[in-house]
């Protein structure tokens, strides 16, 4: 079979199983963020060690944001510029679009963007927080999405209104829990099919979700993946294909509805 004979083969099967699906679930990873063009911020290649020389361990510190708030808001508006220059993926919208019709149960993203949200998607558990929304550590109040951004430009360091503690990002740092856990579990378990879409599948506990699901797996994913936690027994199609392409596909065979610009919240 040709490349393109195997992405129509693969894209009619994912279609077929959406339509008999109830309760489609997505787990998506940083491939996602950089088909959209985000640049790898974190990585060996990424921006904070190459043009910003430093440890993204250094940047996500919870004891040094404690310590020196102003370091880690001086990378963090860098990071907000970029993801402000950037748009939701087809993909993102196609997921979006999927849960609008009542297939896709939930989204657990490992990414903080934000741009599933930007798309429509409502039901989304950031397992690695994001920048969606921020708050006081110290008297609980919260922002939402633009009045976060405003803050984190206005000031050097955004300070909170009313008890004048410093704000935090919604980000989960180095040395602090995962978020929405229990949340993230219920809704793999109760998956009858599960997308791994943009993600190695390396970083835990994120990457044992799909052994949770009692449904079918579907990997979506152009790198390298780890396998030690993938269930492959479940695996029914793994497509090692540009993600976009690969739902655009997907698509001509649904016909859903997919705004071309995302209904931005
Ligand atoms: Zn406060």
């Amino acid at each position: 079979m040709s490349e393109r004979e195997i992405l129509e083969t693969q894209a009619q099967k994912c279609a077929s199983m959406l339509e008999k699906s109830k309760r489609a679930v997505l787990l998506s990873g940083a491939g996602m963020s950089t088909s959209a063009g985000l640049p790898d911020f974190r990585g060996p290649q990424g921006i904070y060690r190459q043009k910003l020389h430093t440890d993204p361990e250094r940047i996500f510190d919870i004891d040094a944001f404690h310590e020196d708030p102003s370091f880690f808001y001086d990378f963090h508006r860098e990071f907000l510029r970029s993801v402000g220059k950037i748009k939701p993926t087809f993909a993102h919208r196609f997921f979006a679009s999927l849960e609008k019709e009542g297939i896709l149960e939930g989204i657990i993203t490992q990414n903080i963007d934000a741009l599933h949200q930007r798309a429509g998607s409502r039901k989304v558990y950031e397992i690695h927080g994001g920048i969606w929304k921020s708050f006081c550590p110290g008297c609980g109040k919260t922002w939402g999405y633009e009045e976060s951004l405003q803050l984190a430009f206005e000031q050097k360091v955004p300070h909170c209104d009313s008890c004048g503690d410093v704000i935090k990002p919604d980000i989960v740092f180095f040395g602090e829990m995962v978020k929405h856990l229990d949340d993230c579990r219920a809704l793999s378990e109760s998956a009858d099919l599960f997308f791994v879409v943009g993600s190695s599948l390396v970083v835990t506990p994120a990457a044992l979700l799909p052994s949770m699901t009692r449904g079918d797996v579907i990997v979506v994913n152009k790198g390298d993946i780890s396998r030690t936690y993938l269930p492959e027994n479940r695996v029914v199609l793994h497509a090692e294909e540009d993600i976009d392409t690969f739902f655009r596909a997907v698509n001509s065979y649904l016909k859903l509805e997919v705004p071309e610009e995302p209904e931005e919240a």
